[in-house]
């Protein structure tokens, strides 16, 4: 038939049955299709490699290539369902206003170790500690996380302060930016993706070929390096519904003592011979971090 040889390709977006193909090998390097999938190919999300033929008019999907990460978020039925795939970096943006309370940090960062992605702390709107005591409150609250092994950064859109820096942080890699409303991700999406509108970026393709649409992520390239995907949906992504060993496991200073309690069953709520209670006391594990566990179990 008129289909070109298999080859390398990127999902950038998704479209019903359809999905839109980067090629990421060969001389067109960067040409993108719509292709159709085939019906052994099973449900395909942006981010995802492929294996590819280019068409005439439609390329077609022949298969899905291993994936090392897979984000998904609940829809309205409450069924996790995956939106991006081959993630590598979680960009978690906080923000002197709205407030950060510890609590939803710590509800993201279990989110992103239940999915093996790497979360980087963005505190962004720094032009707007100009009070010492909201300066150190903040970066207090910003050393418990450096302490256990996480990444920050600070960064003003307003000042364009630590954009650099967090350009060389997306290079070469996949990320997304997450966050609670008014914190700034879309602030910080725009001065790193000059020209590009998202939202009708997003559309357009659907509503020219009269398809309905769903919000789906797609996948830009950062102009000096990196990709980011995508949409509403994943910039609100957040805790769901996890067992208390998944939310235990997603506080990576917990797991020297996981598995230290004295009962095997420990529930870690005041149980006698409690690993992590003693390493509270101890001072080895942030109480407030401990209390955040606590509220995140009990919920
Ligand atoms: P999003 O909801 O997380 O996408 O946040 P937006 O990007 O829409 O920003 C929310 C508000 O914060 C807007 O009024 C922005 O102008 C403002 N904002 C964004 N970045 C900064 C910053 O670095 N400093 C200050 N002072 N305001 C900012
Ligand atoms: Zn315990």
């Amino acid at each position: 038939d008129a289909l070109g040889e298999p080859r390398n390709g990127r999902v950038m977006a998704h479209f019903g049955q359809q999905v839109e193909i980067e090629a990421v090998d060969g001389e067109d390097c960067g040409l993108v299709q719509r292709c159709h999938v085939r019906a052994n190919v099973t449900s395909l999300v942006t981010g995802d490699a492929v294996i590819w033929r280019q068409g005439p008019e439609l390329g077609v999907v022949e298969s899905c290539l291993p994936r090392h990460s897979l984000l998904a978020r609940p829809n309205m039925q409450g069924q996790m369902k995956p939106v991006a795939a081959n993630v590598d970096h979680l960009l978690l943006v906080i923000a002197p206003e709205p407030e950060p309370f510890a609590n939803l940090i710590d509800r993201y960062l279990v989110a992103a170790e239940a999915t093996g992605i790497e979360p980087v702390l963005v505190l962004n709107k720094v032009d707007l500690l100009q009070m010492p005591e909201k300066r150190e409150r903040l970066e207090a609250l910003l050393s418990i996380y450096q302490r256990i092994g996480y990444q920050t950064l600070q960064a003003s859109t307003q000042l364009e302060q630590g954009l650099d820096h967090l350009k060389s942080l997306l290079k070469d890699r996949i990320s997304v930016f997450v966050g609670q409303s008014g914190v700034g991700k879309s602030s910080l999406i725009n001065a790193l993706l000059p020209g590009v509108d998202l939202r009708v970026g997003a559309l357009s393709e659907d509503t020219r070929k009269g398809r309905h649409t769903t919000t789906t992520a797609r996948l830009f390239h950062f102009p000096d390096g990196g990709d980011l995907i995508d949409s509403p949906g994943i910039r609100e992504f957040s805790l769901e519904n996890l067992s208390p060993e998944i939310v235990a496991q997603g506080f990576r200073e917990f797991h020297d003592y996981l598995g230290s309690c004295r009962f095997r069953d420990c529930r870690h709520q005041g149980d006698l011979g409690c690993a992590l209670a003693e390493a509270v006391t101890r001072g080895d594990i942030h109480p407030e971090r401990f209390a955040s566990f606590l509220r995140i179990i009990n919920a």
